[in-house]
């Protein structure tokens, strides 16, 4: 199989729109996560409605899910979906351009707005910015896709500096896996590969998504008796507990508007 890799370079509104991006973002970086669940759950939708009148695209795989992944040692975090994927063509379109997408509305907007203004979380919170708003943290993004369609999986690689590259690869189950690798981290910055910070960013922003949003995290378990350190008399000795990493889904599902009164926080209400 020959595989093609092209260099492309993205249109001039994707680079006025990164820049725009990256600059009135700057105190709010952590919207880019809500974006990347954003796009994960709407594609795992598209797949769903595709497969009401097919249902053999599923395959074997009709759990639908949103897996965070972290990296403190790479410094990377990663969002990947077992959605609808993109086909190559589709990745040049998508990805490359500005369709008709949130960040379109994000551009208008933002010409409308005096430069000087800064845009409030409240603001930004109205428009959907899309993916290119995690290269306000991503120094790379890779963006490897297998449509549900069988065709060969993709690969979309950028520093976000004008270009991008493109090439067929390897990918085994059906839908999209996001890699960001992160930019340093400055002083004042949260740490995006730190479990905490991801739960709180999750709950935040992407809390009514319709599908479980899931990570690896660091939980504390009982050790079992029959495995304890005991003493002559049978008192433990040393730990009872040890960490064990679980995955754990970190969304409650549901909209705001459907929760009891009692579990929505002033934040929530606000
Ligand atoms: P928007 O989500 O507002 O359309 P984005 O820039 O975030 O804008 O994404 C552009 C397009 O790329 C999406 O409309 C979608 O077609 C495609 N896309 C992005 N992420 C995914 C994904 N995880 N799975 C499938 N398609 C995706």
């Amino acid at each position: 199989m020959t595989v093609k890799t092209e260099t492309h370079e993205f249109k001039t509104e994707i680079k006025q729109l990164l820049n725009l991006i990256i600059n009135s973002l700057y105190s709010n970086k952590e919207i880019f996560l809500r974006e990347l669940i954003s796009n994960a759950s709407d594609a795992i939708d598209r797949l769903r409605f595709k497969a009401q009148t097919d249902e053999s695209i599923l395959g074997d795989d009709g759990e639908f899910k949103i897996k965070l992944t972290r990296d403190p040692v790479k410094n990377t975090l990663t969002v990947e979906d077992n959605g609808i994927g993109m086909t190559y063509d589709e990745v040049l379109e998508n990805i490359g351009t500005i369709a008709k997408s949130g960040t379109n509305d994000f551009l208008e907007a933002m010409k409308l707005l005096n430069k000087e203004a800064t845009l409030t979380p409240e603001l930004i919170g109205q428009f959907g910015v899309g993916f290119y708003s995690s290269f306000i943290v991503a120094e790379k993004i890779t963006l490897l896709t297998k449509s549900a369609n069988g065709d060969p999986a993709v690969r979309w690689e950028s520093h976000g500096d004008g270009e991008f590259t493109i090439t067929e690869a390897e990918k085994s189950g059906r839908g999209t896996v996001v890699t960001l690798a992160l930019k340093k981290k400055e002083e004042d910055d949260p740490d995006f590969t730190d479990e905490w910070t991801i739960r709180n960013i999750v709950k935040q922003h992407s809390d009514f998504v319709a599908y479980p949003i899931i990570m690896d995290v660091e939980k504390d378990e009982p050790i079992p008796e029959a495995e304890q350190l005991k003493d002559k008399d049978g008192k433990p000795i040393g730990e009872t507990t040890r960490k064990v990493i679980k995955e754990e889904t970190l969304n409650s599902m549901k909209a705001i508007w459907s929760k009891n009164i009692k579990e929505v926080t002033d934040q929530e209400y606000e």
